[in-house]
């Protein structure tokens, strides 16, 4: 938490901030009325978050001194049965193989990561892990703005063991598959959605907030609910492009099977039409990779835009 004079100078520097984006044609009064309205604001929002903040401690630190998993052995990445020929193909450091393929030429690969049981294993921990939330009468943080349903496995132990699949499976693939991306992969997000049908059945269009996206189906049951891909989008293009016919295809969940792609290629999730699909997702970032991004024009169109390759081959 920070003290007094901290909180001047954060203040003092967001004041100097608006002071010099404000219009040269307003009044004294003008001024220091529009300032002290936008401070008391700006005063009240940053209360809000620090108690949200302190609410996400308070949270995780309940968490650490109380939970204790019902399989201690899930949370060691080296104690998971990693798909052998997928760690074979990773040592050889090579794109030919029929072991990762790439779904025809849209940047999305699949391959099989974990056994079935295993799976089955992590769902029933992430239902201990629920069910203990609920008999402490702890209030669960869900993974991001749009499932509703699902846990953050980062909250729970989970964290060391995504940062060694990240940088043990996806980095290495990232370094093959998407040359753009600069690497280390040094932080992530790591989390479990789950769609039935008395919950959230789908997902709308969107991208991810990562540079990559590694999307494994861990179970148990269920029908339909694909992922529907539709395009790379920069973000100028982002919302306003349609996807090109041959941008648009189905990736068909299995479990133990991984789904890698790009943050950018918009997907959504389809309706499942029974049953109950739990699957692990990790966001991959590069902080690299996001400072190029926020230093280059953001009205610039990259190569990796579907909409770019598009206007080149009109050219
Ligand atoms: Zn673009």
């Amino acid at each position: 938490m920070s003290n007094d004079n901290e909180h001047d100078e954060e203040e003092q520097s967001f004041l100097q901030y608006v002071t010099s984006h404000l219009s040269m044609h307003w009044s004294d009064e003008q001024r220091d009325t529009y300032l002290q309205d936008v401070l008391l604001n700006w005063r009240k929002h940053r209360e809000h978050s620090r108690e949200e903040a302190r609410l996400m401690e308070k949270y995780l630190n309940t968490i650490k001194d109380n939970f204790r998993s019902q399989s201690p052995e899930l949370y060691d990445f080296n104690q998971w049965p990693i798909d052998e020929k997928l760690l074979a193909i990773l040592k050889q450091d090579s794109l030919d193989s029929d072991t990762v393929k790439q779904i025809r030429t849209t940047g999305v690969y699949t391959f099989p990561l974990l056994p079935t049981a295993f799976c089955q294993r992590l769902v029933n921990e992430l239902a201990y892990f629920e069910q203990w939330c609920v008999d402490n009468g702890l209030k669960l943080y869900r993974p991001n703005s749009m499932n509703k349903y699902g846990v953050i496995l980062d909250h729970f132990g989970f964290e060391k063991c995504l940062t060694d699949l990240m940088t043990n499976i996806v980095q290495p693939l990232t370094q093959l598959f998407y040359k753009h991306i600069t690497l280390p992969l040094d932080s992530h997000h790591g989390f479990a959605v789950e769609y039935a049908m008395n919950k959230d059945r789908k997902l709308d269009f969107h991208v991810d907030d990562s540079a990559v996206t590694l999307n494994v189906c861990l179970g148990e049951e269920f029908t339909d609910g694909e992922l529907y891909f539709g395009g790379v989008r920069c973000s100028s293009h982002v919302s306003t492009s349609a996807p090109k016919k041959e941008e648009e295809f189905f990736f068909e969940h299995q479990i133990g099977t991984a789904c890698l792609h790009l943050g950018n290629h918009r997907h959504r999730a389809l309706p499942i039409t029974s049953g109950r699909r739990l699957n692990l997702i990790l966001w991959c970032r590069s902080s690299s990779f996001d400072n190029e991004k926020d230093n280059d024009d953001h009205d610039e169109c990259p190569a990796w835009c579907g909409i770019h390759l598009k206007e080149a081959e009109n050219n």
